[in-house]
């Protein structure tokens, strides 16, 4: 008894200190990172190594049986990974005031968090006109829809390599070529923000980049002109004019 006693000190402390890294870990969680895949909740990481694949999977109470049926059997040696949430987990995020309905703002948001430059701009080049922009991201890097909207077109397509065609509200459509892998299936209702495909260099490409084009009733028009303003896009970038 009296040796048992002297434990509880330390499981006191042990205990505080897992509360409170769980809490610490889910402060940096927003609404653009509530996931769906599948018609599970959860969130995409990108695995770089086991300890931290273990560590969202018991932050977010996750089941390992949900993550193999969700990511295949050898999942960890995906770059990409769905984790899904824990019932506990999403009460928790509801009692946090994280809201998880659809964002029904006009906005558009960029396909690819955290890009750091786009290498080609609406607009003439050297080969003839592009219809849309490229964004070079790491192979196996989520893409997530820019709006809401329904799934037209996923599979291969020549010289596009794996293409996503979302239908929008008011004629517009998005497109997304060039995955490794493909998300989403045709006739899929999608929200903005989630996960669609994963970067990759399918059809024409010379790297791993993502091709972005957004059209109105089937005509090509400049992404920028829709999506939120970066620093990280050239001022030249947004001042090429079309057809001068
Ligand atoms: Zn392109």
């Amino acid at each position: 008894m009296k040796l048992k006693m002297t434990f509880i000190p330390f499981i006191v402390v042990f205990l505080i200190f897992l509360s409170f890294s769980a809490a610490s870990a889910a402060e940096k969680i927003d609404n653009e990172k509530i996931q769906t895949f599948r018609g599970v909740k959860g969130r995409w990481i990108h695995s770089d190594g086991k300890d931290k694949l273990k560590y969202y999977i018991s932050v977010y109470g996750a089941d390992y049986s949900d993550i193999v049926n969700l990511n295949g059997q050898n999942y960890a040696r995906n770059s990409s990974i769905f984790i899904p949430f824990s019932e506990k987990y999403i009460m928790y995020l509801k009692e946090k005031g994280c809201s998880m309905e659809e964002d029904n703002g006009e906005q558009f948001l960029w396909p690819i968090r955290n890009f750091d430059r786009i290498t080609s701009a609406f607009g003439d080049r050297f080969r003839g006109f592009h219809v849309g922009i490229d964004i070079p991201a790491g192979k196996g890097i989520p893409i997530v829809a820019v709006q809401s909207g329904v799934v037209k077109i996923s599979k291969f397509m020549e010289g596009y390599g794996n293409t996503v065609w979302i239908e929008h509200r008011k004629n517009f459509t998005s497109r997304y070529c060039h995955a490794s892998e493909l998300l989403v299936k045709e006739g899929e209702l999608v929200r903005k923000g989630q996960v669609i495909a994963l970067v990759g260099s399918t059809g024409n490409s010379t790297g791993h980049h993502l091709h972005l084009e957004i059209r109105c009733c089937g005509v090509p028009l400049n992404p920028l002109d829709f999506l939120p303003y970066s620093s990280r896009v050239k001022e030249s970038q947004y001042m090429k004019t079309v057809g001068k």
